[in-house]
């Protein structure tokens, strides 16, 4: 047995996290990201801290390998009224 962990996970930034096994390095996160907060330094991804955890990078890897914490849900306007 190798030991080595096939779903290594790196953190890119406080909410993004990347799978380099699954990365086939086609750039879309890359290029999808609307603040152009993903970038590669090599083979690494890096992450210029602006991301606004829209999740496109997530849903537009073709290979699953990148996850985005979820953003928190906000209240609804009953739940709100709910609480007073
Ligand atoms: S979209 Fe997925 S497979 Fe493509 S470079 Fe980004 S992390 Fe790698
Ligand atoms: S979740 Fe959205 S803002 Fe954050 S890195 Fe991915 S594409 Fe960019």
């Amino acid at each position: 047995m190798s030991g080595k962990d096939k779903r290594s996970k790196h953190t890119v930034d406080a909410f993004v996290t990347w799978l380099p096994e699954y990365c086939k390095d086609c750039r879309t996160c890359e290029h999808i990201c609307p603040v152009d907060n993903l970038s590669f330094n090599g083979d690494k991804m890096v992450s210029a801290g602006k991301c606004i955890q829209c999740g496109l990078c997530m849903n537009y890897c073709p290979d699953f390998a990148v996850e985005v914490k979820p953003k928190p849900k906000k209240p609804s306007a009953k739940s709100k009224e709910a609480v007073k």
